[in-house]
């Protein structure tokens, strides 16, 4: 069966045409400025070339038609009709406390996926829009939401309530969600099977540093902890996101600088983190390039950033009282071996071993420790569109 993912933001649809028995990308592709001028269609044909498709698309019901001819082109296609998709796997930001798992996409479910509106305001609409579109183009395809925040929902109470009054608990839900779910439950996932070991048997603590970065610790197969909070904001410093500060720093940022609250808001998501610590990029490679150029600044960020993520392995190996292994996934924790060396550097009391020559690996699956090391560290490259797949044929063969 061809399973559809479909990742919808608010003026972007990303996509992959997966076959579910091979596993292999058919193709993949994005829109990007739905309701913008410059509408743009990218789609990427396996084994053939990328084609760019400039095109209105006011809405993202047209933005799923466009995919939907360019997967049955009879160029650049790779299917000769719609009845070749057998199921669609939409990517869902927050499912709340409401899913715990993924599921099929039903009237009763796209209801509760908008009572969560609330918790991610720029994220789930876009989702349900997303979900909306395909309804309509292919009301009789199953479809199915997996949640970014559902492997999250087996921590305990103690790691997901916040020092805050309880009421805001009750009235609001305001708790730790945790992101980045499906990454997090995959790398673990994968980190035991490379070792040839049941999940359930592992205490495995997953560090997914890309442009959005969390950490989580996952024990016996259970996530107890993440970095992550009620919004993707809290934890480590990230691209742009600032992660953990003094609560405290708002009201000070906002009185002297006379902001509002939405506007340092605004500053702590999409100004901050190693961006506005550098001054120089949000991009790790542009970072790193000026922090060899001499550049202070940019070495700060990337020290705090390292010396951030340490930190919260030695929190995880404590809330799980122990450790096996450490995987390093997304953009910086997959690719980029000096970062992997700086975190490493601080482990040393764990017994971990990094192995210089095995860290020297990009975008690759592999065991970076030494023989020996009391700790395994891996770099295992994420792939939550193939979750994703996995998790849509689970439920529609079901
Ligand atoms: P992601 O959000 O997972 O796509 O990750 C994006 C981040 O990964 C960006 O900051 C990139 O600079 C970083 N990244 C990707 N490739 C490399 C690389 N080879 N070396 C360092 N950082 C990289």
């Amino acid at each position: 069966m061809n399973i559809l993912v479909i990742n919808c933001g608010s003026s972007s649809l990303k996509y992959q045409l997966i076959d579910s028995k091979t596993e292999a990308v058919l193709a993949k592709g994005l829109c990007e400025r739905i309701g913008i001028d410059g509408s743009l269609l990218t789609h990427q044909p396996a084994g053939k070339d990328k084609v760019k498709i400039e095109t209105p698309m006011p809405n993202h019901t047209v933005a799923v038609k466009l995919v939907i001819e360019a997967l049955t082109n009879t160029v650049h296609g790779v299917i000769s009709s719609l009845d070749e998709i057998g199921a669609v796997g939409h990517r869902v930001v927050h499912g709340g406390e409401q899913f715990a798992t993924s599921v099929i996409i039903n009237e009763t479910v796209m209801k509760a996926i908008e009572e969560c509106n609330d918790l991610a305001p720029l994220h789930n609409p876009a989702n349900l829009i997303g979900i909306n579109s395909c309804k309509e183009i292919m009301p009789n395809v199953p479809m199915v939401a997996v949640f970014d925040t559902a492997f999250h929902q087996t921590m305990p109470e103690k790691a997901y309530l916040y020092g805050l009054p309880y009421e805001y608990y009750e009235k609001y839900k305001v708790r730790r969600y945790g992101f980045h779910g499906t990454s997090h439950d995959y790398v673990s996932d994968r980190a035991a099977q490379i070792l040839g070991k049941k999940r359930t048997d592992l205490k495995i603590i997953v560090c997914h540093l890309g442009n959005g970065a969390s950490v989580s610790a996952v024990d016996h197969g259970k996530c107890v902890d993440t970095s992550m909070g009620l919004t993707p904001l809290e934890g480590l410093i990230m691209g742009t996101r600032s992660g953990d500060i003094d609560p405290a720093i708002c009201d000070f940022i906002c009185q002297k600088e006379h902001l509002s609250p939405a506007e340092m808001n605004n500053i702590l998501n999409k100004k901050s983190g190693v961006f506005g610590m550098s001054g120089v990029s949000s991009d790790f490679r542009d970072i790193e390039a000026a922090a060899d150029e001499g550049n202070k600044l940019a070495q700060a960020a990337l020290d705090a950033f390292y010396y951030r993520v340490a930190k919260y392995i030695g929190a995880y190996t404590a809330a799980m009282n122990g450790i096996d292994i450490i995987a390093f996934t997304a953009g910086v924790g997959e690719n980029n071996q000096v970062g992997r060396k700086e975190i490493c550097a601080y482990l040393g009391y764990l017994g971990t071993e990094l192995d210089v020559d095995r860290n020297n690996v990009r975008g690759e699956e592999r065991i970076i420790s030494k023989e020996g090391s009391k700790v395994t560290l891996m770099a295992i490259p994420t792939n939550e569109e193939l979750a994703i797949a996995r998790q849509t044929l689970a439920l529609v063969q079901s």
